[in-house]
Parts: C-alpha cells; sequence; structure tokens
C-alpha cells in the first residue's frame, strides 16, 4: 500500500496536481484570452536547500514524545494555502518557520503545552488541516515571542458517538472530512459540510472558521450544525450543553465559532446530521446578463425553496475555467432529500429561471447526475481541479487569489461594479497590465447573495508579493467601503485582520480582547488572528 505524503508547495499530497494538458490549457486560456504570459518555471524549493530559522525552544522533556522538530514537519507547518504562503513557499522563504511541531493524543496534552508555552512566552498556532487561505496557520508572530509551537490535531480524528435517534454525532476536532465522513457511513447518516477543501481540511479548522459548505442556502455554514463544542483554553475548559435549541443568553458556541485558533482549541464537538440524500435533482440555466442571473437567484431564495444548490458563475470565470465562450453567465440549481421526491420545487426554480431570462443547459428532468454534461458539468469539472492550479501559476509568475463577501441585494448591483472595478485597477496599477477580474456567488440568501471574486494577473518578475499586496488592499478597501463583509467564510487571519478591526464595533472590539485575557492571559494563542 502506497502511503500518501502532503505536498508542501500547494495542495494535496505530491502525487497529485494538474496534468501536463491541464496546465497547458489553463495557461493557453490566461495566455489568448487575457494576454497574461508565464514566465519560465521557478522550481519548488528542495527540501534540503530550505534554510530554516535555528530554533532557540527548550522543550521540556515530558514534551518530547507528543513533539517533532524535523526540517520536513517544521516546512510542512510554516504555511498554509493563501496566495502570499504561495509565494513565500515558491521564494524559498521560510524566516517563520515553527520551532516544533506537537501532535497532543488528549486534552491533559494540551493543557500540558499551554502551562509550558506561556511560562516560555511561545506563541501556539492551533492546526487542523493547513487549508487557511488567510494565513490563518502561518506562524508569523511578533518578536516579543521566544518561539512558535505548532499543535497539529491530527491525533483527535474519531467519530466518538452517533446518537441516530436525534441524528447527532460527537466528533473531535482534527477529523478531516472524508475520515469524518467514512465513520459516519455505517449509521446511514451524513454531516453533509463540503467545503471545496473538504479532503483537507477538519471540523475543529471548520468551528473555528465558520466554514462554508456545499450547501448554498438555508445550512450555508458549519455553524447552523453544531449542537455544542468543547474548547480547551489556557485558563480552562468551555464545554457548553448540547440542545437542539437554546434561548438562555448569549450562546457559548457563537462565541467559540470564528474564534481561530486565538482562544482556545477546539477539541470536539456534537453535530447535527442528516439521512444520506436519495432524490437529487440539478438544472443547469444560461443568462446573457449576468444580473438577470442575480435575479434569478433572488427570485428562487425569496421563494423559500432552499434549494441545496444555487451559484452563478460569471461569463469571465466560465471562460477562464474552459466552461463557457464568454458570452454567457450560468446557474445550477440542485435540491435533495433524504426524504420524499424533490421535483415540485424544481419546477418552481425553473418558473424562476425562465421568468428572469434564463436558457434551460442541463435539464433536470433527464439529468445524470454522475455524467453530467453541459457548461454545468463543465464548471464542475473545473471546480474540482481548481485548487491545483496556484502551484502551477505562482512559479509562473501569475498573481491568481479569490476573495469573497456578502451584500445585501438592494446594494448588490453598485456594489459588484465597484469591487470589480477597484479591483481591475488595482490589477493594473500594481502589475502594469491588465488582468481579469470574475465572479460567482458562492451561497445566497433571502436578503442577499455571498459574490466570491477570482483575480489574475502577469505579475513583474520582483515584488510579486508587494503586487498581490497592492490588489488585496484595494479590493478590501473597496468592499468595506461599499459595506460588504470582509469574508463570508473565508475567515480574518492575519490576512483580513486590519478590515475586520474596522468592520466589528469597537466596543465589541474590546470586549473580545477582554474575554481573551481571561481566557488566554499569556496571549500565546494565534497572536495576530482575530484579537
Ligand atoms: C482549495 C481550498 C478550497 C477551500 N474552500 C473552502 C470552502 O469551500 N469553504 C470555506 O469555508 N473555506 C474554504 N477554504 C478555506 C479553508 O479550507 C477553511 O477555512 C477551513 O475551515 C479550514 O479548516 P482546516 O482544518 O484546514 O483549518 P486550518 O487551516 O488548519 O486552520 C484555520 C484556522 O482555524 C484554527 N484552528 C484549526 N483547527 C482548530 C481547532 N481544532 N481549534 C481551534 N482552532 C483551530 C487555526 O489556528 C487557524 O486560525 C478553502 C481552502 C482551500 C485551500
Amino acid at each position: 500500500m502506497s502511503i500518501k505524503k502532503l505536498k508542501y508547495w500547494g495542495w494535496g499530497n505530491t502525487d497529485e496536481g494538474l496534468t501536463n494538458k491541464e496546465s497547458d490549457l489553463l495557461l493557453g486560456t490566461f495566455a489568448k484570452k487575457f494576454g497574461i504570459l508565464p514566465k519560465n518555471k521557478v522550481k519548488v524549493p528542495k527540501l534540503d536547500d530550505i534554510k530554516l530559522p535555528t530554533t532557540q525552544i527548550n522543550l521540556p522533556k515530558s514534551l518530547r514524545s507528543i513533539c517533532k522538530d524535523d526540517p520536513l514537519e517544521r516546512v510542512l507547518h510554516s504555511f498554509g494555502q493563501s496566495q502570499p504562503d504561495s509565494i513565500r513557499i515558491f521564494a524559498a522563504d521560510f524566516d517563520h518557520a515553527p520551532d516544533v511541531i506537537a501532535y497532543p493524543e488528549n486534552e491533559e496534552d494540551i493543557s500540558a503545552i499551554f502551562d509550558w508555552a506561556g511560562e516560555s512566552k511561545i506563541a501556539v498556532i492551533p492546526y487542523g488541516g493547513g487549508s487557511s487561505v488567510v494565513g490563518g496557520v502561518t506562524p508569523d508572530v511578533s518578536d516579543y515571542y521566544t518561539g512558535t509551537i505548532v499543535i497539529d490535531l491530527s491525533k483527535f480524528n474519531r467519530v466518538k458517538e452517533v446518537d441516530e435517534v436525534s441524528r447527532a454525532a460527537l466528533i473531535q476536532g482534527g477529523t478531516r472530512g472524508p475520515d469524518l465522513e467514512r465513520q459516519l457511513k455505517p449509521h446511514g447518516l451524513t454531516l453533509r459540510h463540503f467545503p471545496q477543501s473538504f479532503e483537507h481540511s477538519t471540523l475543529g479548522g471548520w468551528i473555528a472558521t465558520r466554514s462554508g459548505g456545499h450547501f448554498a442556502t438555508l445550512y450555508t455554514h458549519i455553524d447552523d450544525l453544531v449542537e455544542n463544542i468543547t474548547t480547551v483554553a489556557p485558563s480552562g475548559s468551555i464545554i457548553s450543553r448540547r440542545l437542539p435549541g437554546s434561548g438562555a443568553g448569549p450562546s457559548p458556541d457563537s462565541f467559540i465559532m470564528g474564534s481561530e485558533g486565538s482562544l482556545g482549541i477546539i477539541t470536539e464537538a456534537w453535530v447535527r446530521l442528516q439521512g444520506r440524500p436519495k432524490y437529487k435533482s440539478t438544472a443547469g440555466f444560461k443568462f446573457t446578463n449576468f444580473f438577470d442571473a442575480a435575479r434569478a437567484v433572488r427570485a428562487v431564495s425569496q421563494a423559500g425553496l432552499y434549494p441545496s444548490n444555487l451559484r452563478i458563475v460569471d461569463q469571465t470565470e466560465l471562460l477562464v475555467n474552459g466552461a463557457g465562450d464568454g458570452t454567457f453567465s450560468l446557474m445550477v440549481v440542485s435540491f435533495e432529500s433524504s426524504d420524499h421526491p424533490v421535483e415540485s420545487w424544481m419546477h418552481r426554480a425553473e418558473e424562476c429561471c425562465l421568468d428572469n431570462g434564463g436558457i434551460l443547459d442541463v435539464d433536470w428532468r433527464s439529468n445524470d447526475q454522475a455524467n453530467m454534461e453541459g457548461a454545468v458539468g463543465a464548471w464542475r469539472n473545473a471546480f474540482i481541479r481548481m485548487p491545483y492550479n496556484r502551484e502551477e501559476l505562482t512559479p509562473r509568475g501569475i498573481i491568481s487569489d479569490t476573495f469573497e463577501t456578502a451584500i445585501t441585494w438592494d446594494k448588490f448591483e453598485e456594489f459588484y461594479y465597484a469591487i470589480k472595478e477597484a479591483t481591475s485597477s488595482a490589477v493594473k496599477e500594481a502589475t502594469g497590465k491588465s488582468g481579469v477580474v470574475s465572479c460567482r456567488f458562492s451561497h445566497a440568501y433571502p436578503d442577499g447573495p455571498a459574490p466570491y471574486f477570482a483575480f489574475h494577473g502577469e505579475a513583474f518578475k520582483d515584488g510579486i508579493l508587494e503586487q498581490w499586496q497592492i490588489i488585496k488592499n484595494v479590493a478590501s478597501e473597496a468592499i468595506i467601503k461599499n459595506g460588504g463583509t470582509i469574508t463570508h467564510h473565508h475567515a480574518i487571519g492575519r490576512d483580513h485582520r486590519k478590515w475586520y478591526n474596522r468592520q466589528r464595533p469597537k466596543l465589541f472590539g474590546e470586549i473580545l480582547n477582554e474575554a481573551k485575557n481571561h481566557l488566554d492571559p499569556e496571549n500565546i494563542m494565534n497572536p495576530g488572528v482575530i484579537t
């Protein structure tokens, strides 16, 4: 049996990535359709050539059996999956590599690490799957700290208990998506929380970042599936009561959800499950105008239909991904149920789309879920392979990143123009050349969509990180200025911190800091993130 090894320079395992054909297609599209030209490919830095900072820390004997500090471990835990992370990896810049990586096996181990880290001024970085795209696990901390320890939760990987009557399970925080679903399958139940990073992200990471899953309406965030949470903090544990709902004051779970490792470590949680879907239906609609597609999304989401998928993808994004010719936008709408047929909902959704100028692309009456054709199938295939694009683009000097937000419908059209215009101008200003900015909706609510933007540009050879930062600053400023949220589901991390501070009410920020001081008096937990 071959043992899979994770890459330290990109997404997934070392034996995975784009095929030559896929890479040629991607680079060809950028060159031919958008004039974005690849440079000679910079090689992945070899492990032996990576210079790691000398570690100054003195690990106590009692922790040595659960810790590792060999170069591969340090390199693997030096970055998440953000664009700046990728740029620094290909520049062989590992200046902020952690000193040591701990693999605790139980909550006592975690508390022992906290005690030592607090006494020694060591920053602690909780680590789930390391799929953060916002610098959440990048151990870039101030000089106040004498070192950094990453707490990798991969040994917290069990479904501990399944309550089939209430349809819920107690799952450890470090359990990755596929492991979690595999353990639930014999019970005929599923969490059905499928972020695009599902394969290499964990329940604890999802809760800590308030991740958004595949449900485009209703159960959009992991929040909606959480019954209770156990958190171990430096000053003690918080275990909320497991309940289907509660109106008893401010919610302890809401306080922990989105805390991004800054308050403590989520060791386990009870989550709500569902029956595995038996009835499914998907349709695709093409629109010549993106705003017509947006109006169709609004009509469907305000009709109280709650489809599992309700996404629109604009002309440009389809073109970039080889799923369109630049003349149409696409809507994908799906319903699913473990209990009842879903045709009547799909009928009504189809009416909403046709009323707003949609043209049927994939007909749900005849569709074969496994072999979806048309633009919907092409988009879905591209979406599955997308995580591998960056490791082909960064080393060729192509900046390629995404950001996401949410806005109420009354402001949407103006907002869309403002963000697209600001980001496009910033790409040109930063790189000296026009690039591409595209948009899709990742989630939709009756009162507004969650637009998800992508931008690509050909960077000058030197200073690619600075060029990315210019674009990021402008796009983030535009979001805050025009009333959006700095993130709908990607989280704050180190990259969004500046704008999060402006988005959150001042007094609320002060309260959060006070709470942090109580839970983490030595301020060791993921410094630079959230608080
Ligand atoms: C290709 C790709 C696709 C993605 N698609 C999506 C998507 O569809 N939806 C979405 O929401 N996000 C997506 N993301 C972002 C990322 O996967 C999510 O933020 C995810 O929730 C992170 O989970 P993780 O286990 O990898 O956490 P990590 O990246 O390891 O950590 C993220 C943050 O949570 C903290 N943390 C991790 N585990 C714990 C714990 N047990 N207790 C306390 N704090 C903890 C870390 O300190 C860090 O601040 C994507 C990322 C990639 C690379």
